[in-house]
């Protein structure tokens, strides 16, 4: 049994705590809605008056809180985690916080004596109920060794990002893919409706392409992974079906604001003379350009 503190019990946290406590640990909670409190009591934890309090008697602090300033607050200010801790224990910020903000805190964290990883966790609170998250950690193998069995009482994939901070970068990157192709969904199947289209059937046609299966998944392994930008699908090709369903989203009233940026993609990508190369040749030109 790992005694652990848990710092920020909401709609994420309360949850993953009562599943640490599940995994057979004592879990002593802190947040600074009483009513979370109260719910983490009813889920076997117990509590304390603050962070530094929390933290007393464990060697691992969880923080799950909404934004950086506050998981700063929540370690530095006045009855914060660092004036409780002793020194050289565990800290594991799981919030979603910029990166750089991460460096900024591990950077303090350090220079206090203390040991951190970032592990920021993909799925939703539906998962973190069922203790079925995806968790991005980031920080010295050692120390995610040392987590690794509180961790999993949480998630069903730990994933080592390769060092400190990585975990952080990992997730932002992950989300910028979910949030963009949240509005991407949105936009296609509102004009697939508007069309008269059946919205099951246009779902499930593009669930066998690579609309729908992703292009990491399918077209990217196949071509531009492996260095092969002869076309399966040529660029002029691509570009020539984008014009046509902006064109058809104007005549149907349906704005498309990420197509008409994709447009300019594909247009540099011709400008570079990259039209009849692959349509994964996009990936190709945008490394040349900032990374090369
Ligand atoms: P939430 O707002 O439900 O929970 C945050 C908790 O922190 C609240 O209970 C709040 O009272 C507490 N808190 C705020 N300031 C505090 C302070 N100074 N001291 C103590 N407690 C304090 O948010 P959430 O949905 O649990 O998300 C937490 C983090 O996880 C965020 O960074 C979020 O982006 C990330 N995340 C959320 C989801 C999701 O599906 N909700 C999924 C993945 C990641």
């Amino acid at each position: 049994m790992v005694e652990v503190a848990f710092i920020g019990l909401g709609a994420m946290g309360l949850a993953m705590a009562k599943n640490i406590i599940k995994g057979g640990h004592r879990v002593v909670g802190f947040d600074k809605s009483d009513e979370a409190m109260q719910h983490h009591i009813e889920n076997g934890g117990v509590t304390a008056s603050s962070p530094a309090e929390a933290v007393r008697d464990c060697s691992i602090a969880v923080t799950m809180l909404p934004v950086g300033d506050v998981v700063k607050s929540v370690l530095f200010g006045p009855t914060g985690i660092i004036e409780g801790i002793a020194p050289n224990s565990l800290l594991i910020d799981m919030s979603t916080i910029h990166p750089f903000e991460n460096d900024e805190i591990r950077k303090d964290v350090i220079a206090r004596g203390m040991r951190m990883l970032d592990a920021p966790v993909g799925r939703t609170s539906e998962q973190a109920q069922t203790g079925n998250l995806l968790i991005m950690a980031g920080g010295a193998a050692a120390d995610i060794e040392e987590a690794r069995p509180i961790l999993e009482c949480m998630g069903d994939l730990i994933i080592d990002c390769g060092g400190p901070g990585m975990g952080s970068r990992m997730k932002i990157i992950n989300n910028l893919m979910t949030t963009v192709l949240n509005v991407l969904t949105a936009e296609v199947l509102t004009l697939a409706e508007s069309t008269g289209l059946d919205r099951d059937l246009a779902i499930k046609v593009m669930s066998g392409t690579a609309a729908g299966l992703g292009h990491m998944s399918t077209t990217y392994p196949a071509k531009v992974l492996k260095g092969d930008l002869s076309p399966a699908f040529m660029i002029d090709l691509a570009k020539k079906d984008l014009n046509i369903a902006i064109k058809m989203s104007e005549q149907f009233g349906v704005p498309l604001v990420l197509a008409r940026n994709a447009e300019t993609v594909y247009s540099d990508a011709q400008a570079a003379g990259r039209g009849a190369e692959d349509w994964t040749a996009l990936y190709a030109m945008m490394r040349k350009k900032y990374l090369v």
